[in-house]
Formats: C-alpha cells, sequence, structure tokens
C-alpha cells in the first residue's frame, strides 16, 4: 500500500477528486519556503526515516568521514597534526606540513585553490557537497537524526509525541533525547577545539587543573553548547539561512550539472495510482507515473518538494530518489522518476578546471620548494658601523629565525661572495627549536678593503649540516670613505 498523502503542502500540489489528476494550483507556488508558515513562523519538519540503496551508500561514506572527523586532531604525520587550524597562536598544519603567518603566499594561493575548487565542484556536481560530505549534513542526518529516530522513533511516532500532553513520561524522554545530544555535541565541540589548540593542548585542558584553563573551558561550553542549539534546534535552517554556499550554488549551477532531479515529463499529471495500473494505461488515461504518494516530501530533510523543480533548499541527499524508488517498486512502474540527472563535461567545466590544475600545480611548488627556515636579518635599529678587530669595521644585526620543520635545525650564518666574518652574540652553536624561532643579533665584520663606499651589499647564506637552506640579502654600511 502507498502511504497517505501528507496534507502540508496542498496548496502546491493540488489535491484530487475521485482520483483523477487535477491541474496543480500553482498561485502560491513556493511563495513561502517549506520550513516556515506562511506568517513566518518555523514549520518543525519529522522526515520520514530514510532507507534504500542511495541511503546506504551515504551511510557508509557518511561513516568513514565521521571516523576521519573525529580521529583527524589525533593524526599525526611526521609528527604533525593532520589538520590543526590554531588562530590564536597562528600555527597552522594541513596534512602535516606546518605553516606560518610569514607563508601568506602560499596561504592565499591555497585560498585560491579552495575558491575554485568550490566553483568546479559545484558546477560539476551540484551540492554534492552538502548531501554527502558537509559535516553539518554528516552529523545531522547520520548521527542525531538517527538517533533521534532511536529515541522518538519514526516521523509519526515523532509528531504523535509532539502532538502529546506533557506527562511524565514525555519529560523523561524529552530529557533522555537532549542529554544524548548535549553527550554528542560536547564531543563535537572538544573535537572542533582540537582542531584549533591541537590535541596535545586539549588534553591539557581536560585533565590540568580548571584554574590554568579557564578560557579553554569556557570555549569548550561555548562550542558545545552551540553544536547543541545546531543539532538539536536550529538544523535545516543552518543550510537554508546561514550556509552561503547554499546560495552560491545558485550562481554556479547549470542544465549540464549533476543534479536530483523530478523528471517532470514522466510524472506528469500526477494521480493516485489504481490497482492494476500499467504505465501504458495511465499514459492512455492521460495521466503520468507520479502516483502523489508525497513520500518524497515526506523523507526530505529539508522538507521541500523535489516536483517543483531545482530549489536552493535541496541538499541532494538522494533520500527522495529512494523513497520514490520504493513507491514505483510497489506499483510496478520503472524506478528513476526521481533521479540523478547525470553531468556532462563542458567548455565552461574544462576551463575552471585547468585553472585549478594550474593554481593546484603553483600550489604544490610552492610548498615543496619551501624551505624549512625563514629568516629576518635586519640591521639593528639605530646602531651606527663600528670598529672591529684587525681595522675591520662591524654592523649589528637583529635576526630571526623560524623553525617550520617539526625537528631542531642547527643553522650557521655565513658570507657569501665577500671576505669577512659573522659572529653571534649569544649561544653557538645556533639551534633552532622544531616549529619554533629564536632571535639573536649577529655582528658582522668586514675588512675595509671590501667596503664599496658608505653602503656595500652583503649575501649571506642560512645553512644546516653544510647544505644551504636559504640566501639573505642586506646592506652593510660603513665610512664614506673606507680607506
Ligand atoms: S529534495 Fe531530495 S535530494 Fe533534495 S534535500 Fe530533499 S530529499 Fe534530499
Ligand atoms: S515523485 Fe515519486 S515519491 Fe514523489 S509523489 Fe510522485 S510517485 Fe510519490
Amino acid at each position: 500500500m502507498i502511504p497517505e498523502a501528507e496534507k502540508d503542502h496542498e496548496a502546491a500540489d493540488g489535491p484530487h477528486e475521485d482520483g483523477v489528476a487535477k491541474a496543480v494550483d500553482w498561485t502560491d507556488f513556493r511563495d513561502h519556503i517549506a520550513t516556515a508558515d506562511k506568517d513566518g513562523s518555523r514549520r518543525w519538519l519529522y522526515p520520514k526515516k530514510p532507507s534504500g540503496t542511495w541511503h546506504r551508500r551515504r551511510a557508509w561514506f557518511a561513516s568513514g568521514l565521521i571516523v576521519l572527523m573525529f580521529a583527524g586532531p589525533w593524526i599525526r604525520i611526521q609528527g604533525n597534526p593532520l589538520l590543526m587550524l590554531n588562530i590564536i597562536e597562528r600555527r597552522f598544519s594541513i596534512l602535516g606540513q606546518m605553516f606560518w603567518p610569514q607563508d601568506g603566499v602560499i596561504f592565499a594561493v591555497a585560498m585560491l585553490v579552495f575558491i575554485t575548487g568550490i566553483i568546479v565542484f559545484t558546477t560539476a556536481f551540484g551540492r554534492l557537497w552538502c548531501g554527502w560530505a558537509c559535516p553539518q549534513t554528516v552529523m545531522m542526518e547520520m548521527v542525531f537524526r538517527k538517533l533521534e529516530y532511536l529515541i522518538d522513533g519514526d516521523s509519526a511516532e515523532q509528531k504523535a509525541l509532539a502532538a502529546a500532553p506533557w506527562t511524565g513520561r514525555k519529560v523523561a524522554r524529552r530529557v533522555f533525547k537532549h542529554a544524548v545530544f548535549y553527550g554528542v555535541s560536547f564531543i563535537v565541540g572538544n573535537t572542533l577545539l582540537a582542531y584549533i589548540v591541537g590535541s596535545d593542548t586539549l588534553l591539557e585542558i581536560q585533565f590540568d587543573d580548571p584554574r590554568n584553563h579557564v578560557t579553554g573551558l569556557t570555549f569548550m561550553v561555548l562550542f558545545s553548547t552551540l553544536f547543541y542549539a545546531i543539532f538539536a534546534r536550529f538544523r535545516e535552517q543552518a543550510c537554508t539561512f546561514i550556509c552561503p554556499y547554499g546560495r552560491f550554488q545558485s550562481a554556479a549551477l547549470d542544465e549540464n550539472t549533476l543534479l536530483v532531479a523530478y523528471d517532470k515529463r514522466r510524472g506528469e499529471a500526477r494521480a493516485p495510482f489504481r490497482r492494476g495500473e500499467t504505465q501504458a494505461t495511465r499514459l492512455s488515461a492521460g495521466v503520468g507515473d507520479c502516483v502523489n504518494c508525497r513520500q518524497c516530501v515526506a523523507v526530505c530533510p529539508t522538507g521541500i518538494d523535489i516536483r517543483d523543480g531545482t530549489q536552493m533548499e535541496c541538499v541532494n541527499c538522494t533520500a527522495c530518489i529512494d523513497a520514490c524508488d520504493q513507491v514505483m517498486d510497489k506499483v510496478g512502474l520503472p524506478r528513476g522518476l526521481v533521479r540523478f540527472e547525470p553531468q556532462r563535461f563542458t567548455r565552461r567545466m574544462a576551463m575552471y578546471s585547468v585553472v585549478l590544475a594550474a593554481l593546484v600545480a603553483l600550489f604544490l611548488v610552492l610548498v615543496l620548494t619551501r624551505a624549512p627556515v625563514e629568516t629576518t636579518f635586519l640591521r639593528a635599529q639605530g646602531a651606527l658601523y663600528q670598529p672591529g678587530p684587525d681595522g675591520t669595521i662591524g654592523n649589528l644585526y637583529a635576526v630571526k629565525i623560524i623553525n617550520k620543520a617539526h625537528h631542531d635545525i642547527p643553522v650557521e650564518l655565513r658570507l657569501e661572495g665577500i671576505e669577512g666574518t659573522v659572529r653571534l652574540m649569544g649561544a653557538s652553536p645556533l639551534v633552532v627549536p622544531k616549529e619554533s624561532f629564536v632571535q639573536t643579533s649577529v655582528m658582522v665584520y668586514l675588512p675595509r678593503r671590501v667596503l664599496t663606499g658608505s653602503t656595500t651589499a652583503l649575501r649571506l647564506s642560512v645553512s644546516s649540516g653544510g647544505k644551504r637552506l636559504e640566501r639573505i640579502r642586506t646592506m652593510f654600511v660603513g665610512p664614506r670613505d673606507p680607506e
């Protein structure tokens, strides 16, 4: 049996009389969003539990992502986190590569790769990201929604519970559900914190004296509460109202984009199914394959009707494909009334892809040729030249060396192409700790005969174990007439 139509979108579908298809009333077609009433107040959604081939694929894919998402801060590559975005200390680790604010060019190119990648992906695959890989959807549909089905039951039971009076049993179920939701949100909030401050710092915040980590603990509670509010209350509104990607997609999509779509030509006119009907008999009766069961609407986590066409709220989750296929199986009509419209590779996509490939290549070159150290070598402020030993002239420099690698690096500073000496003012040899920096002072002494006037161009190398890591240029000041 095909379940009865739900009534909440009556006007958009058009009711039926005596099983005869009736023209859809479009007078208020999408004049308000699916999750709001006409007066603008929130209409709470109770999507039916999805099932089917696409849902199984999605569940497997989401399981992998969830494992990766929660394990991410704890996975190390060469001692560095897989992903860490420590905006507080301005240290970033991506795929185990440490980045510093000094890597601004790499960041700029990475942002361009990201933006171009989004354009290419959206143009080709629409909102596949939203339904399949976005952490918000993955956590909402594959964790919180599943917990809700376990605790409150499927859509009909949830609606009944919501409408039921507040008894002790209802209060207990609500308290239990929201305690579970807050518990999972706490894990999500801690994971986000670990992505920001690193897993080691997170452990310190969790197990050290709380008085030493007031800020960290405050953020832990803030993040947990924020995620609880999103997953327990805000839900699909995050995609509809907050996420800019949903709005951006309308600029990137075209008729060649991969989309979940209803085959209007095959489906219209809609009419309930009568026992014994076939596709041919329905066709000869002037009706299409859509039996107007509204199962595609009932399972939609954003509450829309895919038969209204491509919509901003659609996250390509494929729940409506499964629902419609199951209905088609039951009534003996071919599957695929709601399906993925295949994507075609167009010239526009080719052009975007070339730009993306070039940016990725540039990014890789910048990352792979990036020196493990970065040196700032500046003449000490206000210091003049001074006489040195054996009639030489000395200049004082302030030096800062950043070590971006995950091991300590002993470094030597040497003059290149000019006679003279470099003398460290601090500890020698100079060792730059991993993922950190040293600041020191250096005296450079040049014999008078190599000076080229009041200023002389200098080249120095920063080496480690005889291997040059970086070359720096600076100026040396001396007397106007060196002799
Ligand atoms: S219309 Fe279909 S694919 Fe789009 S969000 Fe709703 S159920 Fe998912
Ligand atoms: S598109 Fe499919 S699931 Fe949706 S109302 Fe028509 S027959 Fe039912």
